[in-house]
């Protein structure tokens, strides 16, 4: 069983257009308690990234377009999780968002990532796989009375 993107990913994702001033950007930042959003065209085509970085590194920019990132790495809805998790960890990225051609879809962020470890156990008799927020009691595949430990991820070598 291969967990993809498109189990954990977040698909009400908030977004901003180019030209939406960077005070906007600011707002919507602080208030959601995000640290970065997609920029899309009126087409839904993701143009870029603006992240709280972006915001304090270029306090000249206006707009969103100013100061967004255009060179932004991206997943598909068919991508793994454990590739997801690779490149957080290793581009020390916090968010990677979700394409369908060019078109944002969804985002997966790092609390996305600590949510599944959270809500995921696995049968040490089986190796079955539930998810919920508690251990099931009896594994629903082979009976076995406990047992769930929270999934071990297995560590990512460094390339
Ligand atoms: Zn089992």
């Amino acid at each position: 069983m291969v967990m993809k993107v498109r189990d954990i990913m977040t698909r009400d994702v908030v977004t901003v257009r180019e030209d939406a001033p960077v005070r906007e950007v600011a707002q919507l930042l602080d208030e959601r308690h995000i640290s970065g959003l997609p920029v899309c065209d009126a087409d839904g085509h993701m143009v870029g990234v603006i992240s709280e970085f972006d915001l304090i590194a270029k306090p000249d920019a206006h707009s969103a377009g100013d100061a967004m990132t255009r060179d932004v790495i991206s997943v598909m809805e068919d991508t793994s999780v454990d590739e997801v998790r690779y490149l957080l960890v290793q581009r020390r990225i916090k968010r990677v968002p979700v394409l369908r051609g060019q078109k944002l879809v969804g985002i997966v962020s790092r609390a996305d990532l600590v949510h599944e470890i959270a809500q995921t156990w696995v049968c040490e008799v089986c190796g079955d796989h539930e998810r919920g927020a508690r251990a099931p009691e009896r594994c629903p595949r082979c009976g076995a009375p406990s047992g769930y430990a929270s999934v071990p991820t297995p560590p990512i070598g460094v390339a």
